[in-house]
């Protein structure tokens, strides 16, 4: 399960930086086309932090809806799935947001 690295690591770069401080809650940005499921993540990171000190950290997920730029038509997309192309027919498309997954804050004791 890919969800699982992706929390192990999350997790591992947070005890990182903070050693063995207490975390009360890690706040993830998660894109919508990073192919990473939030419940997963949730679920995972249950058991990767458990025996850590950020065992029964709160979990927030911030969902980063996917954008793109459009060479087609020149305008600015909304993808909603993990499948580029423009409503004008074009798959000609930059990504601009919705692959990134972030740590954005984490709230120590
Ligand atoms: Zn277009």
């Amino acid at each position: 399960m890919h969800e699982l690295a992706i929390t192990e690591s999350v997790v591992a770069s947070v005890r990182d930086r903070l050693g063995d401080a207490r975390v009360l809650a890690v706040t993830l940005e998660i894109g919508r086309l990073s192919g990473v499921v939030a419940d997963s993540v949730r679920f995972c990171f249950d058991l990767c932090t458990e025996g850590t000190p950020l065992q029964g950290a709160r979990l927030d997920i911030v969902d980063v809806p996917g954008g793109a730029y459009c060479r087609g038509c020149r305008s600015d997309v909304e993808l909603v799935d993990l499948i580029p192309l423009c409503p004008c027919g074009s798959a000609d498309l930059d990504i601009t947001s919705g692959q990134e997954l972030m740590i954005r804050q984490v709230e120590v004791a």
